[in-house]
């Protein structure tokens, strides 16, 4: 397992609810910002689907107001919401030709994606959104560099990226050390308090220490006591 590249300054994380990039990504968001890197979040539905009990109008402002928070604790200042349906979301063409706009204002080096397999652990079938999302954010990032596919974003000026990098995977090409962030990830998850006090009796902090601890464990070669696993694409940058 390589390292993963950091020789970059701008990133954005896609995804499509609130507290995806938490429950995976936020430890490495934290090393990245620690490095002065600059990471913005851009996130395709509001989850206002996602609290049992509390209806879509009052929970979509609950959970982006979290979001909010959790990327601050990890140094992230700018959270893009587009307003697609949560649970409804499909991959379209204009979900590319919005992914795609958005990776041409942020014009980021690096884009960060949940897995967007069919499973994300083998028995257990990933959510319809994360599969929509994710193959709809790997083309918008060619898309972005191609000033013909989408006519109606011509006014922002084309933009190509220089990598993908899917977390949530069990076996990724690349690693990345987190040992010193995972108190930060597990500060970040926490602020989706709200929503995981729904999910389950357990205090959030404990549930958001069990999560951090299990996507952070050790991986097999790679040097690092806790890290994140990557697959890694490359695109003509
Ligand atoms: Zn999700």
């Amino acid at each position: 397992m390589e390292q993963l590249p950091e020789d970059w300054q701008r990133g954005i994380v896609i995804a499509a609810h609130p507290d995806d990039i938490e429950y995976g990504a936020a430890a490495a968001v934290a090393r990245w910002t620690g490095q002065g890197k600059d990471i913005r979040y851009v996130l395709v539905s509001s989850g206002e689907a996602g609290i049992a009990g509390l209806a879509p109008a009052e929970a979509g402002p609950l959970r982006e107001d979290e979001e909010r928070a959790s990327a601050k604790i990890v140094g992230v200042g700018t959270v893009d919401f587009l307003g697609y349906p949560d649970g409804r979301i499909e991959e379209s063409l204009a979900l590319r030709r919005d992914l795609a706009a958005a990776i041409r204002r942020h014009r980021p080096e690096m884009v960060v994606l949940f897995n967007f397999g069919d499973t994300w652990a083998r028995g257990y079938v990933n959510s319809a959104d994360h599969r929509a999302v994710g193959r709809a954010a790997l083309d918008a990032v060619s898309d972005a560099g191609n000033e013909w596919i989408h006519p109606d974003i011509a006014e922002l000026p084309a933009w190509s990226a220089r990598w993908a990098a899917v977390y949530g995977v069990a076996d990724g090409s690349h690693g990345l050390d987190v040992t010193d962030t995972v108190d930060a990830a597990v500060e970040s998850l926490t602020a989706h308090r709200r929503y995981l006090e729904v999910l389950s009796p357990e205090p959030v902090e404990a549930q958001a220490r069990a999560v951090i601890e299990m996507t952070t464990g050790p991986k097999e070669g790679f040097p690092a006591a806790r890290a994140l696993s990557f697959e890694l694409y490359h695109f003509a940058g």
